[in-house]
């Protein structure tokens, strides 16, 4: 270089080296409500929709002194910005009913959206997701919670996805005909798979095509590993914690922590007690009969009640047995986040609150308005921004839009006979339904 040129150079570059140090040291590390306000916040799990359904729950207009954990009001003082609503059919209650209840509670959450479009718009996309946020507005998308709510037809799965619904747990606790669940694996009375189905790993590569994520919460350990094998894109874990510190069989050893971090998933953690707390789990669990008694007549009495009595006595007494015992420290739940993170990765964890499907959660999570808490832990246990924004919100993105990009590639290569494998390679002997490939075109 010119001796002169590089003095000119230098002339103009320390100033500037100057000022750049200077700012360097004069920024400050943003505040926890910095980092939180600036997040887009997304929770795969809130069970407001039989609120909304039984109740006729305005989230615009909640009763005085509702202790609900999901409100407009409550979303908007925790920068909540995307909330899936679980669409949960009770299997004992719904007994033959399953798509006819899916469908009811689909139709709340629309409902609800439509009364207030200024504060919630329907979402049923990554890009929705964003289109929400900028204009202010909560996201709402719908998540299925158990698999039987498909009655075993790829037909009503594939109705699902058209009615707007991004995930589905391939089991609630009950087993189903496809799909082992982790909540009844003791009861001999229930038939078990080992795991999934030939018919469930059709379901799953269904899902893939379709765009709908394949949620593990909820299932047996053989069927997690199962659907990972199973499944073509990213699995999400909508609402699971840890069972290294809290031994539920609801919650994934880290061995299913690490599985899912390969598999490129996000696990979202849960916030109820009796799944964060070890403690607090197993003083529940020794009142388990006498407590399942005591619900069972409640659930008796009000059994012909209309709809609101009825969820709001359960729903009561339910709160009223969790009180029995103290709620865990707050320090619980972030614990468990901070597990995750570390076993799986920063990039593979999330919030699953389940808010209004648990009956107690940690002191200082009384709902949506104290998700800032998270934040403010979490940097106290020195997270960073670009960090907690993967947690709040980022990874969930990630995983989104990756099934996304894998159900347009499975979409595309069925436009391409060539690039399909013969059906004869995957079926399978015990079968009874029609493979997936075959069965889903046009769809
Ligand atoms: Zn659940």
């Amino acid at each position: 270089m010119h001796k002169n040129l590089f003095a000119i150079l230098l002339l103009i570059t320390l100033p500037l080296m100057g000022q750049t140090k200077k700012t360097v040291t004069k920024a400050k590390a943003p505040t926890a409500k910095q980092i939180h306000n600036s997040a887009l916040i997304i929770d795969t799990h809130a069970d407001t929709t039989q609120r909304l359904l039984d109740e006729n729950f305005d989230m615009a207009k909640p009763p005085a002194g509702d202790n609900g954990y999901v409100d407009f009001q409550k979303a908007k003082a925790g920068n909540l910005g995307a909330e899936f609503f679980s669409i949960w059919v009770e299997p004992k209650q719904w007994k033959g009913q399953y798509a006819h209840r899916t469908l009811a509670l689909i139709d709340a959450v629309y409902q609800q959206a439509a009364k207030h479009p200024d504060q919630m718009m329907m979402a049923f996309s990554t890009a929705d997701i964003l289109k929400a946020h900028q204009q202010h507005k909560l996201a709402a998308l719908m998540g299925i919670e158990g698999g039987h709510s498909i009655e075993n037809e790829l037909g009503l799965l594939r109705d699902y996805y058209q009615l707007g619904v991004r995930y589905m747990t391939l089991t609630w606790s009950n087993s189903n005909e496809w799909a082992d669940s982790s909540g009844d694996l003791d009861d001999s009375n229930v038939q078990h798979h080992n795991g999934l189905t030939e018919f469930g790993k059709d379901v799953v590569y269904e899902m893939n095509r379709l765009g709908m994520m394949v949620d593990i919460s909820h299932v047996s350990d053989r069927t997690f590993y199962n659907a990972l094998l199973a499944s073509r894109a990213p699995v999400i874990a909508s609402h699971s914690s840890a069972r290294a510190l809290t031994n539920h069989p609801r919650n994934m050893t880290d061995d299913m922590l690490r599985a899912v971090a390969r598999n490129g998933g996000v696990v979202m953690v849960n916030f109820y007690s009796a799944f964060v707390d070890e403690n607090y789990r197993q003083q529940y669990d020794a009142m388990k009969k006498e407590r399942e008694a005591a619900l069972k007549e409640v659930e008796e009495k009000y059994k012909d009640a209309d709809p609101a009595t009825r969820y709001r006595e359960n729903d009561k007494a339910s709160k009223e047995w969790a009180a029995k015992i103290p709620r865990p420290p707050f320090k619980s739940l972030v614990d468990h986040i901070d597990h995750v993170a570390k076993v799986a990765g920063i990039d593979h964890v999330g919030l699953g609150s389940d808010f209004d499907g648990i009956p107690s959660s940690p002191e200082g999570m009384d709902s949506a308005a104290d998700l800032p808490k998270i934040t403010q832990a979490l940097v106290e246990r020195g997270y960073n921004q670009t960090q907690i924004h993967k947690i709040l919100g980022g990874n969930f993105m990630r995983v989104f839009a990756e099934v996304e990009r894998v159900s347009r590639q499975l979409r595309a290569q069925e436009r391409r006979p060539s690039l399909v494998k013969p059906a004869g390679n995957q079926s399978s002997p015990d079968t009874k339904k029609p493979k997936a490939q075959g069965a889903a075109a046009g769809r």
